[in-house]
């Protein structure tokens, strides 16, 4: 047809056209649209970035000033954005009540890992980029009257992993909070063990793990936050053994993902698999709480928690 000659011209394939050309006419015109297609939605990206942010869920745009104000939840349908370790921190507890901890610890190569890029060249390049020295933040702070030890994660650091640097300063964390005999609470935001770090990595699960035990044996609350998305071997130790485990609204939560748990179990997955409402209607999660309240309710939890330690210290 007459109609193959004048589409190849727009689609600037000059060179390819002789070899590329099918004998039949219905299928040209298939070949061609494609990268029509392909050339329009290149063009949308242009749009300026920097101060809106489009809802992942219910597409309105929102202004960033807006965002931010809001503890980055959308104000249209409440859907939950990733926030920053020190956003978090400035929200939950008390004005200049946070001491951190371990505040320089960073991650050495002890593997000389190189894959896509150098370990250490992708730790300089996170370092630079998020202000931070490591996936996660520690330290002692106060919410209402209760002075509590926090850890948390940021997921914009190599997505929240866990290598030595972020086992490290968590067990430091459990282990002040054991021994000045306070609640423990972390926030947890991560993708699982740092590959870069191999076996490292792994044994951090067991060492949160054992520090959280002696943390228990001293009769002391632990809060778990889980956050989107809380996965892996994070949520295989320190995240799902707090005394009350508690989500954020429509936070992913598991172990593997979907795609790996469908593929081996050769089952179809229930509708909502691994978001913190399923987990909470089958009994893993205590609650679902919105960023907004999350200040008073963990207040609320710890008063429960600690009153029920005092009226068993005065018991024994
Ligand atoms: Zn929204």
């Amino acid at each position: 047809m007459a109609t193959t000659s004048f589409s190849k011209k727009t689609l600037g394939l000059e060179a390819a056209e002789p070899a590329a050309t099918p004998p039949s006419g219905p299928t040209e015109t298939s070949f061609i649209r494609k990268p029509k297609l392909g050339a329009a939605r290149s063009r949308k990206k242009d749009i300026p970035e920097g101060l809106w942010t489009k809802c992942l869920k219910c597409a309105t745009m929102i202004y960033d000033k807006e965002l931010d104000e809001n503890l980055k939840v959308c104000p249209h349908c409440g859907f939950h954005f990733q926030i920053g370790a020190r956003e978090r921190i400035n929200a939950l507890v008390e004005t200049c009540s946070f001491e951190e901890m371990d505040a320089q610890m960073a991650s050495v190569d002890a593997l000389k890992f190189t894959g896509v890029s150098p370990y250490t060249e992708r730790l300089d390049d996170y370092q630079r980029t998020t202000g931070l020295k490591d996936a996660v933040i520690t330290g002692i702070c106060r919410i209402n009257s209760y002075r509590a030890a926090l850890g948390v994660m940021d997921f914009s650091f190599l997505g929240g992993s866990m290598g030595s640097v972020v086992g490290e300063k968590l067990t430091r964390l459990i282990e002040a909070a054991t021994n000045k005999g306070l609640a423990l609470i972390i926030i947890s935001s991560s993708g699982g063990a740092r590959m870069y770090e191999g076996m490292f990595s792994l044994m951090q699960m067991a060492k949160t793990a054992a520090a959280l035990a002696y943390h228990a044996k001293n009769r002391l609350p632990y809060i778990s936050v889980l956050t989107h998305p809380t996965t892996a071997g994070v949520m295989a130790s320190f995240a799902s053994l707090g005394d009350l485990i508690i989500a954020e609204p429509g936070a992913m939560i598991g172990f593997a993902g979907p795609r790996v748990i469908k593929d081996t179990t050769q089952a179809e997955l229930p509708p909502g698999f691994q978001t913190a409402e399923f987990l909470q209607a089958h009994g893993f999660i205590d609650a679902i709480v919105p960023r907004k309240e999350m200040r008073e309710r963990l207040a609320y939890y710890l008063d429960f928690l600690l009153e029920g330690q005092r009226k068993l210290a005065a018991l024994s």
